[in-house]
């Protein structure tokens, strides 16, 4: 399901992915595909 919306990092608008880890729904640019998380959960786990 597509979501769109403001990004809870950075605050562009546009399609959000939602982090599996914390939930916030960030843009492509906060997210990381390969691991399901966004920028700030995925710098906790490297
Ligand atoms: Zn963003
Ligand atoms: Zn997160």
């Amino acid at each position: 399901m597509i979501k769109e919306g403001l990004c809870s990092l950075c605050g562009k608008p546009g399609i959000m992915h939602s982090c599996t880890l914390c939930g916030a729904l960030v843009c492509s640019d906060c997210y990381d595909a390969k691991r399901g998380l966004c920028k700030k959960c995925s710098a906790k786990f490297r």
